[in-house]
């Protein structure tokens, strides 16, 4: 008689990794996927390049709601160089270290090398890949040898003897994710914390730096009270994006979502007061000159008329309370922003299944048996930089390996 399968849900990163780590037992593998191929979301990440993992992770970088403690077990049972090393040497993907960020994309910088990859070597390890296959629901088992019931699309039922759970959260729905997985964890009776769209573009309506629209520089942009981020700024035509704004958009979202606003306060060009005070302090130069040895051209003039300085003023003019402005205007300057791009373009899905209700060794339901969580489906989420895949790598198998085992 042959023996019930392990269903793995989901053939996104966390669920490639699942059915990797939990073939190779005693049970076959279902890998199901609703797509007509799965790993969208590894395709378009990076830019089509894939930044698969950072040099380094640990748990400080990464926001939940839910126990900082499981959260850093679950990090550490698979840490930043034995990831590195199952990609280079497991899958024969070499890595190539980007210094000025430190993060890790494939040599080939091709994304689809990396789904390729996984899609192939799961394949290749006697998963059974369904793409296609919707799943509808799960019973969960009537007694303690009776198997789950996944229901798919057509109406077919499956026996599983565990069921991983790999479908994501609901960022870019068109790559798949809708949220099922967390409408199948709530209604299995798993805490689901309240989900927002994280790293995703801010807007501003109505759309007072349209012009700017294209220019990039660095930033701090700071949330009083919530965080910082430094990197990137990008002006869009319909507000702003780039990782710094993308890494610290969830404080302001979730204020949103709160009812109130979050004020962001950036630092343009990442430049700190002594450098400002010396360029702005004495010589011939004016005001815009001086500006734009530091700043974009475009953006120096729109920030002198935010401070209602006349361009051509000569810096060693300025009185005293006209520098002391302008000068918050360049180091502290209010960003304006009345929305977000929502899960439309979120990287990912803040809030999801509690870190509580799984068990930090195997990532085992701790409200169902033999039902296994990972992904960005639960409760965390980390900056731009490959953490978020960091997350769903650890998660995909530490799943699958009990899923094998259980
Ligand atoms: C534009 C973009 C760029 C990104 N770039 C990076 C990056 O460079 N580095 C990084 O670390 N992170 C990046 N991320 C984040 C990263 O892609 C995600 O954190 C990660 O892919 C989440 O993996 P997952 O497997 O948990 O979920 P997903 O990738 O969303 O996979 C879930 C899978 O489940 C399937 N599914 C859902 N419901 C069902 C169902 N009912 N039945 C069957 N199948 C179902 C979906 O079709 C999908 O294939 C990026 C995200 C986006 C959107």
């Amino acid at each position: 008689m042959s023996l019930d399968p392990v269903v793995v849900v989901g053939a996104g990163a966390a669920g490639l990794l699942a059915a990797y780590f939990a073939a190779g037992g005693a049970r076959p593998v279902i890998l199901l996927e609703r797509t007509a191929e799965g790993g969208r979301k590894i395709l378009i990440s990076g830019g089509g390049r894939c930044n698969l993992l950072p040099s380094r992770f640990d748990a400080a970088q990464y926001t939940t709601d839910s126990s900082p403690h499981i959260l850093r077990n679950v990090l550490r049972s698979w840490p930043d160089h034995a990831q590195r090393r199952f990609f280079e040497r497991e899958l024969g993907i070499e890595l190539q270290l980007e210094p000025e960020t430190g993060k890790l994309f494939p040599a080939s910088n091709r994304a689809a090398q990396v789904r390729d990859t996984l899609l192939h070597t799961v394949r290749e390890r006697g998963v059974a890949c369904r793409f296609g296959e919707r799943v509808r629901a799960l019973a969960p088992p009537a007694g303690e040898a009776a198997p789950w019931q996944v229901r798919l699309e057509d109406g077919a039922v499956l026996a599983a003897h565990a069921v991983v759970l790999a479908t994501g959260g609901l960022s870019v729905p068109q790559t798949g994710s809708d949220g099922d997985g967390l409408r199948f964890a709530a209604r299995l009776g798993h805490t689901v914390r309240p989900t927002y769209p994280a790293l995703t573009p801010l807007t501003l309506r109505p759309p007072r730096f349209a012009t700017l629209a294209g220019v990039s520089l660095e930033v701090v942009v700071r949330a009083p009270g919530a965080g910082e981020a430094r990197g990137g700024f990008l002006f869009t035509h319909r507000g702003y994006s780039g990782p710094a704004v993308l890494d610290i958009a969830h404080t302001a979202v979730r204020a949103r979502l709160a009812g109130g606003a979050q004020p962001l306060l950036v630092q343009w060009g990442a430049i700190e007061a002594p450098e400002w005070e010396r360029l702005l302090s004495a010589g011939a130069a004016t005001v815009a000159g001086a500006l734009k040895r530091r700043l974009p051209d475009r953006l120096a003039e729109v920030l002198l008329q935010e401070a209602g300085i006349a361009a051509d003023q000569r810096v060693a003019t300025l009185p005293r309370d006209v520098r002391r402005r302008l000068l918050d205007v360049l180091l502290r300057f209010p960003l304006p922003h009345t929305g977000d791009e929502g899960y439309r373009k979120a990287e990912v899905t803040g809030g999801g299944v509690a870190l509580e209700e799984v068990d930090a060794r195997s990532l085992a339901s701790r409200v169902r048996p033999r039902l296994f969580l990972c992904g960005e489906l639960l409760d965390a989420f980390g900056p731009i930089g490959g953490y978020n895949f960091a997350w769903a790598w650890a998660t995909g198998r530490l799943a699958g390996l009990a899923a094998r085992e259980s």
